[in-house]
């Protein structure tokens, strides 16, 4: 088994902004707010679907984001939600985190899950009505999206299966065939072997792997054909790759008897699974194929002819190959039950608790909540920065400032923007305590 492992940075969408605005009505010079909220950021999503076979799409574009949601706007309407990016990995990708630690399996067709969920849009003024507050003239920015760097780990199985004798072109078909080639040299070859190809035809992707060593006698476990042979195993097509260049010492025809005779002896079921015959090198000796092709298909077999060196038939081997993966895909039973409720559990970052720390000329107080509350604020307006401080002082920090040993006057480092501590905002009235815990901020 070959592991496949790429590395992406997925960052969902800023939240959008809400707005303060007020209703125009006839005779007042300022109606109720009606500043709307604005949309949610979209998320960056996983999904594992059957006609992806390998993670090699990341290894170009490792970076992908999400569409940020659209700020909010008067009469209370709310600015539309940024779209999602679902980014489609083959079944059995696992995603890790940056420390290894796995974080979802997603084993089943159809399986999502939420790798970096956009920012919460921000709310308009209109939200911060109470009884008290009848005429708030802030509103809150958008919130931040999540962003981070996770692991997409899968075991790659092969699903087309190259046999045939040693020289036989194999390799150089895998290479000729395979998407992955072009960027060769980008590519860890650790996790994706010289042996194994990534061909993309359409929107199906399929993997092929060249069943090196396989002579006779590996079908009793001797030499390299062993080991390669359960790779053949796992394959759900075959292609039997034959030699048209070296006819005046052995006969195609006899290669693949000699080949078929030896799954055979190791493991007989594999013949009934569909195969193909590429007669290879047609371009060294074009007649070859020709008295040797009327008696396979004679056979049964269906033959291309064809040469990984020119690229002649190559295109026709991936379109039927391409056909046969796909239409065994969706013969095989569907991995999610019907009726089953569809899960899409949400990757949120472990979020460490709010600090507070001594600093050389103050106190500094951080933490990711902290700072998303302070990344919503709009520092150019004073009610929206009292509102910030009502909302630390609900969530303890100036209680652990005072605990510290910060005095009024004291500057504050809060996650970046710098403040004179004032501890007098614990007496809030209750319908803002109230708002407050319902805001909540993520
Ligand atoms: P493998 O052992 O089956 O993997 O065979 P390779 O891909 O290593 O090829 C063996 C030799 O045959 C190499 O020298 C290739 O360049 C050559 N070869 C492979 N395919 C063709 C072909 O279609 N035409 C010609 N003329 N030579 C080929
Ligand atoms: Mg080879």
């Amino acid at each position: 088994m070959f592991i496949d492992e790429v590395r992406i940075h997925a960052k969902g969408g800023k939240g959008g902004d809400g707005v303060t605005a007020f209703a125009r009505q006839p005779y007042e010079p300022k109606g109720p707010p009606d500043g709307g909220d604005g949309g949610n950021g979209g998320s960056v999503v996983l999904r594992a679907s059957r006609n992806v076979a390998s993670l090699v799409d990341f290894h170009h574009r490792p970076h992908r984001q999400a569409e940020r949601g659209r700020h909010g706007s008067g009469d209370r309407r709310r600015g539309a939600d940024g779209d999602d990016v679902v980014l489609l990995v083959p079944v059995g990708t696992v995603v890790k985190d940056e420390h290894g630690t796995p974080l979802a399996d997603l084993a089943a067709e159809g399986d999502e899950v939420v790798a970096a969920p956009g920012g919460r849009g921000g709310r308009g003024n209109a939200a911060f009505r109470t009884p008290r507050r009848r005429s708030p003239r802030f509103r809150e920015l958008g919130e931040p999206p999540t962003e981070r760097w996770l692991t997409l780990e899968l075991k790659l199985a092969a699903d087309v299966a190259l046999v045939g004798f040693p020289n036989a072109g194999k390799s150089s078909l895998i290479a000729r065939l395979s998407a992955a080639r072009p960027k060769i040299g980008d590519y860890p070859f650790t996790t994706l072997s010289p042996n194994l190809g990534v061909v993309r035809h359409d929107d199906v992707d399929f993997v092929v792997a060249d069943v090196p060593g396989l002579i006779e006698g590996a079908g009793e476990g001797r030499g390299l054909g062993h080991d390669f042979l359960r790779h053949v195993e796992r394959a759900r097509v075959l292609v039997h790759v034959l030699d048209c260049a070296t006819y005046e010492q052995r006969d195609p025809r006899e290669d693949l008897a000699t080949v078929v005779a030896e799954l055979q002896r190791y493991q007989a079921d594999l013949l009934e699974r569909p195969a193909l015959v590429l007669l290879n090198k047609a371009d060294a000796d074009p007649d070859v194929a020709e008295i040797v092709r009327p008696d396979l298909e004679a056979d049964g077999w269906e033959v291309i002819v064809g040469s990984a060196v020119t690229g002649d038939g190559c295109d026709r081997l991936v379109g039927r190959l391409a056909t046969i993966v796909e239409g065994l895909r969706d013969e095989e039973p569907a991995t999610v039950a019907p009726g089953r409720p569809t899960t899409r559990p949400v990757l949120r970052p472990v979020e460490e608790e709010v600090t507070v720390e001594a600093t050389d000329d103050g106190f500094r107080v951080s933490g990711p909540q902290v700072e998303r509350w302070v990344a919503m604020t709009d520092f150019g307006n004073d009610e929206a920065v009292v509102y910030l401080g009502n909302r630390l002082a609900r969530a303890g920090v100036e209680k652990a400032l005072v605990a510290a040993g910060a005095r009024e006057g004291d500057s504050i480092d809060l996650a970046g923007v710098a403040f004179d501590f004032s501890p007098d905002q614990s007496d809030l009235p209750a319908d803002e305590r109230e708002e407050i815990d319902a805001g909540g901020g993520g």
